[in-house]
């Protein structure tokens, strides 16, 4: 493999996800896999909020895409794993 050779939206190591299946363009799993999850901790760490939002957004879509599963299923794989911190909204 080169890297580089192709100038794509999604780099190796990037964790995004692939639409429709919602699945993680690096290591395949369920998206946000551990590691993606991990990512956006971090990212987010000082801006709670803001991860919730963009969680939300992709739960919205991901609901579009994923008829077949049940809601509540997919907001928990998208927003339950988020650890509450000692601030609520
Ligand atoms: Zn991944």
């Amino acid at each position: 493999m080169t890297p580089g050779a192709k100038a794509s939206e999604s780099r190796p190591g990037e964790h995004a996800p692939v639409t429709p299946d919602w699945t993680c363009g690096s290591c395949g799993d369920d998206w946000p896999c551990a590691t993606k999850r991990r990512q956006l901790l971090d990212e987010y760490q000082v801006d709670r909020a803001s991860l919730s939002v963009y969680l939300g957004s992709c739960l919205a879509a991901a609901t579009q895409d994923l008829r077949a599963a049940p809601v509540s299923s997919l907001q928990d794989r998208f927003i339950g794993w988020v650890p509450r911190g000692p601030r609520t909204f």
